[in-house]
């Protein structure tokens, strides 16, 4: 069996196409939906996904502000140059890139950004919002797998999703939104005990570990669809060539570029034993950053009309 491919960017190009007609109402009422991006310091990964989100702005006409303290500066500095932004009356979104530095408490951090310009859905109001399952802008991740398995008309309910990883950002929002889909869902994290065990059980995986090759042909049951959310940069060529030495394109680009993109699952098992998966690159990240401005523009239009219902 070949897997289908989830294609992700098809389905990122899909939600932003679908976002302009919103997006131009919102300019011909008042004014373009504004997102501002904080970035804190120079972390290389982060700085690619914040040029990919600005761009991604730019191209759909979403006004973007960007801001780019110094990776030293405390949790109390950082703060205060928040604080002006949930302010703003032309600010719609506030998006702090994570992770932040050592030094910084990302929680208290993300708790200054109002829930009303909570683009990541990362606050506490808007956690609590998704527990309750009430409308609210939700993490853009496991939104975007969301929409990706509605889109490809997988079925969900009654199905067994095992979600490996339970962080804020991805695996706890991923399992409430599957549990709200009606799926029965098991979480799995690094002290799971038999974890290959619990996975084969799952007839959709997603895998949110951030470690290549955590997850191999022995956790895939024959059949599942399988979402693999980790990006790890691999520079080793032994275990590149181990990982990718069936795909001789991807080995082409290893050796001109020293470095490879690879997700969390083995690819080849996820090839080989899947009804369907999402590729890394290709798959969950292009989602993620569809979902940032479809919230953008849901938080811009809740503005517009003065609601604030789940927010
Ligand atoms: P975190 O590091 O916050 O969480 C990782 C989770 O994996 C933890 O819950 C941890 O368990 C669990 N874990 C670690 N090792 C194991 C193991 N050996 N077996 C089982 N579980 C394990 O990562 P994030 O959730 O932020 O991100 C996960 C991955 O997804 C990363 O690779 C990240 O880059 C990627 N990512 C991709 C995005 C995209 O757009 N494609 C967006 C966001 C993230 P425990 O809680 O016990 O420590």
């Amino acid at each position: 069996m070949t897997g289908v491919v989830l294609d992700g960017k098809k389905i990122s190009r899909e939600i932003q196409e679908e976002l302009r007609p919103r997006i131009e109402a919102l300019r011909a009422a008042k004014r373009a939906p504004a997102l501002a991006v904080v970035l804190v310091g120079e972390n290389p990964a982060s700085q690619i996904y914040v040029r990919s989100k600005i761009k991604a702005c730019h191209d759909l006409g979403i006004r973007s502000i960007e801001l780019r303290p110094p990776g030293d500066i405390s949790t109390e500095e950082l703060i205060s140059q928040i604080v002006p932004l949930t302010k703003d009356p032309e600010v719609d979104g506030i998006l702090v890139q994570m992770p932040l530095p050592k030094q910084i408490d990302a929680d208290k951090v993300t708790s200054y950004v109002d829930p009303m310009r909570d683009v990541d859905g990362f606050g506490t109001h808007n956690l609590g919002s998704l527990v309750l399952n009430d409308p609210a802008p939700r993490a853009c991740t496991p939104a975007g797998i969301m929409e990706m398995l509605k889109r490809y008309r997988i079925p969900i309910a009654g199905r067994h999703a095992v979600v490996v990883g339970r962080s804020n950002i991805v695996g706890k929002p991923m399992a409430l939104m599957l549990l709200h889909e009606n799926a029965t869902v098991t979480i799995c994290h690094s002290r799971t005990k038999n974890l290959a065990e619990e996975c084969r059980r799952a007839d959709i995986l997603v895998a949110a570990i951030g470690k290549a090759e955590a997850i191999t042909a022995e956790h895939i049951k024959p059949g599942a669809v399988v979402v693999d959310v980790g990006m790890n940069r691999l520079t080793d060529p032994a275990q590149v060539h181990r990982l990718l030495g069936h795909d001789p394109a991807r080995m082409a680009a290893f050796a001109k570029s020293g470095s490879a993109l690879v997700g969390d699952v083995e690819p080849r098992a996820m090839q080989e034993l899947s009804s369907a998966y999402t590729p890394v690159p290709g798959g969950v990240g292009p989602l993620t950053i569809a979902m940032l401005m479809a919230n953008t523009v849901l938080l811009a239009e809740m503005r517009l009309n003065g609601r604030s219902s789940g927010c």
